[in-house]
């Protein structure tokens, strides 16, 4: 047992710059300080791990102080050639769309003329060169630049697909050779074409991970394993579907860091609105949207900025996507019968401040979620609709009294996601964003507040309105943020209109 001494905190070095800049309150930084004790981890790691600071804001922390502890990793991936990185001596530690970390054992100014090519628009910064660091991550990169080829390349493949931000990979066998495709930013690209013994290889390899039946080819099958990433561990949920070439086998990539979802960085329209509605004492609010729409990132994000410490936050997914600590968070399991309503009245019991329900998809769960409000909690849910008004009805047609729905609704955000033009090339295409034209993803949104009841009998009888989704992707898109090409993928010909507005609107003023 270890002895259980009142907290001590030193809040000094980073933690103390960290608490003088904002970037975390004093009970989350004391909270990080007595883990520490425990762990002996770095305060910066623990944050970053708990979910209190993003990792580009530690990096800056470091970087703006240089603190002691900050010792730079190397990356798992670079665009840079691997002889070039021999010659030069050099360690590429991290890769942000605008900024190139490097270090070196030769002279700086040689380094960066050498490497600008590789970086167009990129700032490259020098950092302290690790030399344990060099051989393996030569070794790493030189793996990733020659392709995949042998067996010992599937950690390599996962580790690059990590490293690109793709959210799933698609291993897909054809009659002569298989396919392995990347989601990237919503949308699926290939990316090798292997040999089919390299694919029976890969497949066994990843169901004996995920712990599947190996010999099982026939039935569709679902499993899970974890990799380590520059000292971090990475999720992956693989699903397997038996083709008439071979199995498919799906990997979800759950990088809860590449997500690091801040509620203010989705681009959300209202969020100032959703943020006052899931702050009250009691209610229920909706994120809405298709599969796929970035709920769950919002209602993560909701959670990671609400007080964790002060509050009691129980939240059951089917199933949990992303740890967020300091909450409970339960999976659905049909094995033995656990559901999202039983769950629900455990959390009630158990002296809870805000439930989360992953998805309101029947009566049963909808009538919990609207009792859980109505004995003074805020529940926040997500709902498979694409419009505020179609909330309404959904809630409606699942049997919620028109008089609970005026009682309890306070607010729905309605969202979708839209791919945004890398900054870097402006759409052409570069290393930064993998030749795609576009570098991120940005929300576009709706969203209602409800005040009263009066608000929502208004709103569910059409007479309220607010800017649609529709009209702020349209908004996104004539600031210049995203293409008529990404529009009409998202709205199909609905956003044709919009569209030829826009080009009328530019020809006019070329003509004047
Ligand atoms: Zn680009």
């Amino acid at each position: 047992m270890p002895e259980l001494s009142p907290l001590t905190t030193s809040r000094t070095g980073l933690a103390g710059y960290l608490l003088d800049q904002g970037l975390v309150s004093k009970p989350v930084l004391d909270a990080a300080l007595a883990e520490q004790r425990v762990t002996g981890e770095p305060v910066g790691a623990i944050l970053v791990r708990n979910g209190f600071l993003a990792r580009i804001d530690l990096h800056r922390a470091e970087a703006a102080e240089d603190f002691a502890d900050s010792i730079p990793e190397a990356a798992g991936a670079t665009a840079i050639p691997v002889e070039l990185l021999e010659r030069y001596s050099i360690i590429v530690s991290q890769e942000t769309a605008t900024e190139l970390q490097l270090s070196t054992l030769v002279d700086e100014v040689v380094v960066r003329a050498a490497v600008e090519p590789y970086c167009p628009g990129k700032t490259v910064r020098f950092v302290s060169f690790v030399p344990d660091q060099f051989e393996p991550f030569l070794d790493t990169i030189t793996r990733e630049q020659r392709g995949l080829t042998s067996r010992k390349d599937i950690d390599q493949l996962l580790l690059t697909a990590i490293g690109q931000g793709a959210s799933d990979i698609h291993i897909v066998p054809r009659p002569v050779s298989c396919s392995v495709l990347f989601r990237l930013l919503g949308v699926r690209r290939l990316m090798y074409d292997v040999p089919l013994d390299l694919y029976q290889t890969i497949v066994a390899q990843i169901k004996d991970r995920a712990s599947m039946d190996l010999a099982e080819r026939r039935l569709p099958q679902d499993g899970r394993f974890e990799v380590k990433l520059q000292g971090r561990s990475v999720d992956l949920r693989v699903a397997t579907v038996p083709s008439i070439d071979g199995e498919i086998v799906v990997i979800r990539i759950l990088d809860a860091e590449q997500v690091a979802p801040v509620l203010d960085r989705l681009g959300l329209s209202g969020v100032e609105t959703w943020r006052d509605a899931v702050n009250l004492q009691n209610g229920l609010c909706l994120v809405c949207g298709p599969t796929g729409s970035g709920k769950t990132t919002t209602l993560n994000a909701t959670l990671r900025e609400m007080d964790r410490l002060g509050k009691a936050i129980y939240s059951i997914e089917d199933p949990v996507e992303y740890r967020v600590s300091y909450t409970g968070q339960v999976n659905v399991n049909s094995a033995i019968k656990l559901d999202f309503a039983q769950t629900v009245r455990a959390f009630m019991r158990a002296d809870p401040d805000v439930i989360v329900l992953g998805e309101i998809r029947d009566e049963e769960t909808a009538k919990i979620a609207v009792r859980a409000a109505d004995t003074g909690h805020i529940v926040l849910a997500t709902l498979h609709t694409g419009s505020v008004t179609g909330a309404i009805d959904r809630l409606r047609n699942l049997g919620i009294s028109p008089f609970d729905l005026r009682n309890q609704l306070r607010v729905v955000m309605v969202q979708t996601l839209l791919r945004t033009i890398c900054p870097s090339c402006l759409g052409a295409g570069c290393t930064a964003c993998h030749d795609l034209g576009y570098g991120a993803r940005t929300a576009a949104s709706e969203c209602a507040v409800f005040r009263d009841g009066a608000e929502v009998a208004a709103a569910a009888k059409g007479q309220r309105s607010w800017p649609s989704l529709f009209d702020d992707a349209v908004a996104k898109y004539r600031s210049g943020l995203t293409t008529a090409a990404e529009l009409r993928r998202v709205f199909g010909s609905a956003a044709d209109a919009a569209i030829g507005t826009v080009s009328a609107l530019a020809s006019r003023k070329g003509r004047a």
